[in-house]
Order: structure tokens, then sequence, then C-alpha cells
């Protein structure tokens, strides 16, 4: 799996990015930690557990040896000081294929010693001959465990590799000691419990890490969709550049059929791009001079040029994959319990274990069963299971959304999803298509002049209508000069000057405000579903423009769905109420505010959110932002900005509002796995301790079954990463 292409820090970044082998719980990666942040001049380190990642943030530049032998030091291995030749995914392969190696000779070992107990005691190996086939396996494939746990101890901490050191070396050593002190011809040896622990946990971690690599697989999907290469046009030349080494600025080619390495605007040609793996919808768009391309895009039949605006790190799509990485780190609220509990687990277990085999020889059972039954609980309580269950599930769930084009920026926003009882919606552009036309226009001078003025000024707006009224004028070819001293009134229109006039253009109510004379009284004769924008010059009225938007196709479906479900919905906008009632209407929602401020939709956002009350706001873009904040939880429509990721809780990155039940069911579906995973994980130590404390399991099975409590719990967060939305929205 690779995480970051490289093992130095180019100049000027300060971040370093690499992978850390040889954690296998929450304890590892807070040690792991501890052990980067004391390096001088790393500022500060975070580990993800799930994908083996670090990510250091350093104050200067150091040798990156430094933070190889710290993380060595403190019993890890990682791929700093790898083979330069060698790709992580290289490295992460070698790694697999040795301890794939170890696992068969393990059990490759074992296999004699369990002979005896096959064959219903046929067959009798030498104590020597047992011993000898023991050693190589607790000492040398075992090894991992004693280091482990050395470590761990040596930092103050615990961890399981502390259990299964302590509870096979108490197995060895008893068995060494009563061959080597009784005369009996059958002294009892339990050799083969300790190969039989060492080789079934060996065979638990070899599941674990195919079933973790798994997990992460959505992130690696994302991952690859980054091309290593880019052709880079300078002096007339094409020469062939690292991606890495893109810089905002520059000229790129892309050839038919490859995917574009970082976000950019053309500058010549023409093609098809595909961008499902930010939308999650396969339609490819024609894209032609001046459209913006996003990295990871595949590109169709095309060569297109492009300026790169980003470069390779900070591209839309290596955003989502930062987010996404980041999220495992991050802690879900219930996850403080588990590292609560974590910490003092270890130690808890050895007191179990110590009282048990007292109470046992107290009770006057042999020294034989007391300790077994010792060893049982030991081995039996891996925290491991408890250390995966939250991490896992959040890469599989949240890398699978960001899949389909749902960006969920982290375990809050998660989890607010499950409690939202309100949605309100923002109209234009977000239960609209956001792409209205100018219909027509009433003026007392001409046509001409009432656009060449008003768009004039509306190109300063980023709003639709702006947008709007500009493409009108320059399919009519009208030249359009530039406007000064520009005020931009949110949610209400805008204001500046053209060729020294004064022009005002937006909401009736504001030119009433700002005292435009002979503004027209009758407003009935608009259609109900068209919008009118009032114009004036020098502040007297000079024109009507008036625009229509139709509702998405898909609206209507997503109100109906989300009212099923029990949600509220409603609508809040600035237009005008017989244009919102007409929509409004169409969609089926409950609750419809028009000729609202963006300081009102706060308001109404504020009144709505209360003690057992949750309330998401859907908007668009910049002008939604004061109510996008307001809100519970806030989420972004379909605009696939950087804007939008940066603020929104949840991004969707294509218009479509049915994504919003995607949204909701996929954080529910994590939430739920999260808790089937930790309800597993306790579960199973709650019930499982005792029962080997009481001598109902014996080392062995002991071992067995710790194992596959781990792997539940990653097996059951990987079936995330196959979640299919159900809405049609990804058809
Ligand atoms: P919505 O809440 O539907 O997204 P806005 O808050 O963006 O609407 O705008 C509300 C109203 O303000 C619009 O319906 C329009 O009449 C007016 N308006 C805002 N900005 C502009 C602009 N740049 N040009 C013309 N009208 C504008
Ligand atoms: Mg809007």
């Amino acid at each position: 799996m690779a995480i970051a292409d490289t093992t130095s820090s180019p100049p000027g970044d300060d971040h370093i990015k690499f992978h850390i082998y040889g954690m296998t719980c929450t304890g590892c990666a807070s040690r792991a930690e501890k052990a980067l942040r004391a390096v001088d001049g790393v500022s500060d380190a975070s580990i993800q557990l799930a994908s083996e990642g670090a990510d250091v943030t350093l104050s200067q530049t150091i040798d990156t040896t430094l933070l190889d032998a710290a993380l060595v030091k403190a019993g890890f291995e990682t791929d700093l000081g790898a083979d330069q030749d060698e790709t992580p995914a290289e490295h992460e392969a070698t790694l697999s294929a040795r301890e794939t190696r170890h696992l068969l000779i393990s059990a490759f070992l074992t296999v004699p010693l369990l002979a005896p107990m096959l064959s219903g005691g046929q067959i009798h190996l030498a104590p020597a001959i047992q011993f000898a086939i023991t050693v190589p396996i607790l000492f040398w494939l075992g090894l991992r465990f004693f280091a482990g746990a050395y470590n761990s101890l040596r930092m103050k901490t615990s961890n399981m590799d502390v259990l299964i050191a302590m509870g096979t070396s108490a197995a060895f050593a008893y068995s060494c000691f009563s061959w080597l002190g009784s005369n009996a011809a059958n002294p009892p040896l339990y050799f083969e419990t300790v190969a039989v622990i060492i080789t079934l946990v060996l065979f638990g971690k070899w599941l674990e890490r195919r079933a973790k690599a798994g997990t992460t697989k959505s992130l690696t999907a994302l991952t690859a969709l980054r091309p290593d290469i880019a052709h880079l046009m300078a002096g007339g030349q094409v020469q062939d550049i690292e991606a890495a080494r893109i810089a905002p600025g520059n000229r790129l080619l892309i050839l038919p059929g490859e995917r574009i390495p970082v976000d950019g605007t053309i500058l010549s040609g023409q093609t098809e791009i595909d961008n499902a793996h930010l939308t999650g919808e396969s339609l490819p768009v024609s894209c032609g001079v001046g459209d913006k391309v996003f990295g990871g895009a595949l590109n169709g039949a095309g060569a297109v040029e492009i300026e790169a605006t980003t470069n390779a790190a900070s591209s839309l799509l290596s955003k989502i994959i930062d987010l996404v990485e980041s999220v495992q780190s991050e802690k879900a609220p219930i996850q403080h319990l588990v590292d609560r509990i974590s910490a003092i687990f270890v130690p808890l277990i050895i007191a179990i274990a110590v009282v048990t085999t007292s109470a046992w020889l107290i009770q006057g059972a042999s020294v034989e069963h007391a300790i077994l039954t010792g060893i049982a609980v030991l081995v039996i309580a891996c925290p491991c299971a408890l250390g995966l269950a939250t991490p896992t599930a959040l890469v599989a769930g949240l890398g699978a959304a960001a899949r389909h084009g749902i960006i969920v920026r982290g375990t809050r926003p998660m989890e607010m999803a499950l409690h939202i009882d309100t949605i309100a919606f923002d109209k234009t552009g977000t239960l609209t298509q956001g792409q209205p036309e100018l219909v027509s226009i009433e003026t007392h001078g001409t046509r001409a002049e009432l656009l060449r003025l008003t768009a004039s000024l509306q190109q300063k707006s980023e709003h639709l209508f702006a947008k709007a009224l500009v493409e009108a004028a320059v399919a009519e070819n009208i030249s359009l000069s530039m406007p000064q001293n520009i005020d931009v009134h949110l949610g209400e229109g805008i204001s500046g000057d053209v060729d020294g006039h004064r022009l005002i253009v937006g909401r009736k109510e504001l030119l009433e405000r700002l005292k435009v004379s002979d503004l027209p009284s009758d407003d009935e004769h608009f259609d109900p579903g068209t919008s009118p924008v009032f114009a004036s010059r020098d502040g007297t009225y000079l024109g009507t423009l008036v625009f229509a938007d139709a509702a998405r196709a898909t609206s209507k479906e997503a109100i109906t769905k989300l009212t099923r479900r029990g949600i509220k919905t409603a609508m809040l906008t600035g237009d005008r109420a017989e244009a919102a009632q007409k929509i409004g209407e169409e969609l089926g929602l409950k609750e419809i505010h028009s000729n609202l401020s963006p300081a009102q939709k706060v308001s109404f956002i504020q009144s709505r959110s209360g003690e057992d009350h949750r309330i998401a706001m859907v908007g668009d873009g910049i002008n939604d932002a004061p109510a996008l904040a307001a809100a519970d939880l806030s989420i972004a429509m379909g605009s696939g900005t950087d804007a939008a990721i940066e603020t929104a809780q949840i991004s969707l990155m294509r218009s479509d509002p049915r994504l919003i039940l995607d949204a909701i069911d996929i954080c529910r579906a994590t939430h739920a796995k999260i808790r089937q995973n930790l309800v597993w994980a306790f579960g199973y130590n709650t019930i499982a301790v005792p029962l080997a404390a009481l001598g109902y399991l014996s080392p062995m099975i002991a071992a067995g079954t710790m194992a596959m409590s781990s792997i539940c719990v990653v097996t059951n967060s990987l079936l995330l990463s196959r979640w299919k939305a159900k809405t049609g929205a990804h058809s």
C-alpha cells in the first residue's frame, strides 16, 4: 500500500510520510508516536494504525535515518531506510512474504510435536527432541513477541506481546523443569503448547495483515489514481518528470487515455474527461479550453495541454486521500474509553492470571493445572481486537464513501449524521439545477443596453444569476466593460460603477432600501416559477431580468425518501415567495421559507437546533457559508471545489441530492460496524477470560480463540468496503 512515494522530504515541505511495520494495537501506535516526537526537529507525529502510516511534521530539515533509528529502537520497522528501488508496495510484499514463510516453518515444526496427541498416545517423542524442536519456534519465530514485550516494557507500557511472551515462556520453563527435574518415564511436558500458541498467533497475524490490506483497499484504489509521471512542456519541448515535482504554473501535456496528475485548467485542446474517481459516476464530460480538470481524472480520446494549478500533494484528490487517511487516527468519542481500558488491560490480565494460578494452588489443584490455567488466561486476552475495532471500520467505511463521491470529514460528522432530524436545503443550485436561464427582460430602454450594463457589473459576482447574465450577453455579442467600486450584498445583489454610472442589480428589497425610484409595483404578472431581478441606473429603475432554474431531476426522489425516513425537510431561499412555493410544492417540501437574507437563514438554523434536535444544512457555495457553519451538520453539494471540501463536514462531489441519503447510510453503516466490533471485542474478553480462569480452556484453544477474535473484527470491517449505495445515484 502506498501512502506517499517519498522517503525524504522534498525541499520546502515540512511533512514526511512513511510506513511503520510491527504495530499491533493502539498501544503500539502511541509508543511509535512518542518515539518520533522525541527526535530533535520533529514537532508533531501522527500514526495511522490501520494503514500503518506515519505523518511527521518537522520544524527543521533532518536526516530521515534518525526517524528510522528511533523507531527501530522502539521495536518497529519502517520503509524509510528501505532500498530506494523498492516501492512501499514491494516492501510490503517482502514483509508479508517473510510472514508467510515464518508461519509455514512454525506450522511445519509444530506438527511432529502434536504427533503423540494425534496418534492417541501411540507415538512418543523423546523429551530432548521435543525440546530441540521447540527452541527455534519460541526463540527464532517467536522472537518478535519477546522483542515487542521488551520494547513495550522499556517504554513503561504493556501490550499483547507481553502476554504472549509470558504465557509461552511459562509453559516452556515449566516443561523444562519437569523434564530435567523428574525421573518419571513420561513427565508432563507442554512443549507442544508453546509451539501451538506461537503458530496460532502467527497465523492470526498473517490473516490480520491480509484483512487489513483489504480495509485500506478503497484508499489504495484512490491512491493508485495518481500517475507517477507527467509530461512537462517547457521551452517548446516535452520532458517526462516525476509527478511529485510538478509546480503550480507548469504546462503539462495530457495524452489520450492518461490520468491527469494534478488539478489544472485546459490551455488548448478538446477532450472528454471521466471524473468517476471524484464523483462516483462514470459519465465522461466534454472539456475544452478554460475548463478546470482534476488530478486523477481519466482523459478520453483527445490530447490536451493544461496549466497546473496545484502540485501533486495539494490536488483535490490528494486532499481527499489525506482526509480519509487522517480519519483513522482521529479519536471517535467512544475510542477514548477504549484507550483508557487498553492502558490498564494488560496489567489487569497479568493480575488475573496470577490470582487464577494461586487460587487453583490453594484449592489443592496440581501445580501443572494451576500453571496451565494461568497461561490460558494470559494467552486468550489479547487486546488487539479492541485496538483494531475503530480504525479499520473508519477506513473501510469512509474510504468506500469517498469512492462514491461522498467525502466525510472525520468521526464527528459521521456521528452527527445519525442524529439529524431536519435537513434545510438552499434552493438555487442545490434543489434546482443551478443553471438559471435568462427567460425574459422588461425595460424602458433597449434590451442591449440593459444587458450590457448589468452583465458588465455581474462579471464581478459569483452568483449563478450573474453567470447566466454574462453568458447571455456574450451570446448576443455584446461587449462588456470593467465595473468599478463593487459592493456585493450577499444574498441580495450587487452594486458598482459601469461607464461612470452607478448600477444596482438584485432583489427588489435591495433596490428599495437603496432608495431607487420608479420601481414597478406589479410583481404578479411574472410566471410563478421565475425569479425577477431588478436593475437601476443612478438611482432610477432601469429594467427587470427574469431568470428560471428548473428543479433537479433527482430532488423530488431525495425529498420523498428523506420524508419517508422521518426526516423533516425545509427550503431556505433568498428568492421570492412565488418561485420558492412553486418549486417547493413540486418537490414535496413541507416547509418553505423565502425572502431570507443570509442572516435570516442562520437564525432559522439556530431556532431548529436545540436540546434534542439536530439540523443539517445543504448548500452549494459561498453565499450559504454562514448557514452551513451554523448547522449541526453541513453538507456541500456538487461543487467539487477545494473550498467545499475544506469547510463542509460532508461534501458531495456530485450534484445529486440523493447522495445525502447515501451519505447518511454509509455513516450509519460505519458507526454500526464500530459498535459491533467493540461489543465483540469487549464481549469476547468478558466471556473468554473467566472461562479460561475457571480452567475450561486449554492454552492451545485460548490461542486459537484469541487469533479468531481479531480476525473477526477486521473481517467485519472489511465488509464495509463492499458497501454499495442504495439510491440510484450511482448507476
Ligand atoms: P438562494 O438562497 O436561493 O441560493 P441567494 O441567497 O443566493 O439565493 O440570493 C437571493 C436572491 O438575491 C436571489 O434570488 C436574487 O434575487 C438576489 N441576488 C443575489 N445576488 C445576486 C446577483 N449577483 N445578481 C442578481 N441578483 C442577486
Ligand atoms: Mg444558493
